[in-house]
């Protein structure tokens, strides 16, 4: 049996609905020995169930896994990593020459709230954002053999940053789960990357940037690249492998910059045809002169919560009216915001502010998102993250 959360009559809408979040004001009653993390069945005022969650404490405090009468137990949890795994084998992601590396499982857009699994190569990364994923994670692994097949080598765990905060119990559980593993090199769309799970930022590598990086790769010939944020190098990589004659990553970060190096040997290129900086961009930016005529800027998520927003779309601005005042005529900007709490709106006009501030004709040629390995779930639009711009600046 599990503890049931009752909630207040009316308040069933949203979770009819299918939305995966129930905020404390929702809650008539608690019933059973209860505490964080725990698998809670939720019921409406008349006390019939409409699904099962993971209970946290705070405003949010249920994260629905599953919506009607059946209950977790190992087929449940089979059957949600099968559908996982199918979609991304119907996307040509798992049997793929040119890409072995794709995310398996995207949170709330895979119907697993605080979890997602990054597969690089073999080895598989879990990162649980809530203690209840935590717990969950060795009855996830022990299906995932069966799930993967031989291609899986090692699955590891590295909880989020912020859920260690929470709990540091978390902070000192990133270790493997399962399997062996080395040195981890991926190859996506034919380009090939080093990737440092244990120290690196994330899961070890931004898969959700491997479309927007495939269309720099449209654009890069000929041209003279700027890539700002650039952590390990994906877009540099493209861009030259495309043909740029010239790409200078910025990144604030030393490892960062380290592995953009180390990526661009990979790759056959010359250390001399690309410069790594390890700077504050916004700093390179407001300083630099050069003639760039395609600039990136993929920064961190400038707001992680709904209070920092206004703050965030500031620094969003500033950055972008610094690109596209200083942007040779005739060159693209590719731009990007990956905080949630910054919708495409209010993200689309703040470049607009940024355009109209520099008095330069800006048009915008493509919307960018995040990859259909990273999807949304239509009934909880805050799964949709990563919002981008490529514009033209005349
Ligand atoms: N474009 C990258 C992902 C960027 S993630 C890719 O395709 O893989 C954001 C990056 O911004 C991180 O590498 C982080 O180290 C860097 N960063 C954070 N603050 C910064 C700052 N003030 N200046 C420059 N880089 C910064």
């Amino acid at each position: 049996m599990y503890p049931v959360i009752i909630l207040h009559k009316g308040r069933e809408d949203s979770v009819m609905r299918r939305h995966p979040w129930i905020f404390s004001g929702a809650i008539a009653r608690k019933e059973g020995d209860l505490s964080v993390g725990d698998l809670v069945a939720v019921a409406d005022f008349k006390g019939k169930t409409l699904g099962y969650g993971l209970y946290e404490e705070g405003s949010l405090q249920v994260r629905m896994i599953g919506f009607g009468e059946q209950t977790p137990d190992e087929a449940f949890w089979g059957e949600k990593l099968l559908s996982a795994y199918h979609l991304r084998k119907s996307l040509g992601l798992t049997d793929n020459p040119q890409t072995n590396t794709y995310r398996l499982i995207h949170a709330e857009g895979d119907g697993f709230p605080g979890l997602v699994a990054d597969y690089y190569n073999g080895v598989l990364v879990l990162q649980a954002q809530t203690p209840g994923m935590y717990r969950l994670l060795p009855q996830i692994t022990h299906l995932l053999p069966g799930v993967l097949g031989n291609k899986l080598q090692a699955v590891y765990s590295k909880p989020a940053e912020y859920a260690t905060r929470f709990d540091s119990a978390l902070r000192d559980s990133q270790g493997l789960l399962w399997g062996e593993m080395d040195e981890i090199e991926i190859l996506e769309n034919g380009h090939r990357f080093k990737v440092d799970i244990v120290l690196g930022q994330k899961t070890g590598f931004f898969l959700d940037q491997r479309e927007n990086r495939w269309l720099v790769a449209q654009y890069a010939a000929g041209r003279r690249v700027l890539n700002c944020y650039s952590y390990s190098g994906g877009f540099s990589v493209y861009a030259l492998k495309a043909g740029a004659t010239l790409v200078h990553s910025v990144d604030s970060s030393r490892k960062a910059i380290e592995a953009c190096r180390s990526n661009l040997v990979l790759n056959g290129f010359d250390p001399e045809t690309h410069v790594c900086i390890e700077a504050d961009a916004m700093e390179f930016l407001a300083r630099m002169d050069n003639d760039y005529d395609l600039l990136i800027l993929d920064p961190p998520a400038f707001a992680k919560h709904l209070n920092q927003k206004s703050k965030a779309l500031k620094a969003y601005r500033y950055i972008n009216r610094l690109a596209l005042s200083k942007a040779r005529p005739g060159s693209f900007l590719f731009t990007f915001s990956c905080s949630q709490v910054v919708d495409t709106e209010s993200f689309r006009s703040t470049v607009l502010s940024a355009a109209i501030e520099v008095g330069r004709d800006v048009k915008i040629l493509h919307v960018l998102r995040q990859p259909p390995d990273h999807p949304v779930n239509i009934f909880q639009p805050e799964s949709e993250y990563l919002k981008g711009l490529m514009v033209y600046i005349a």
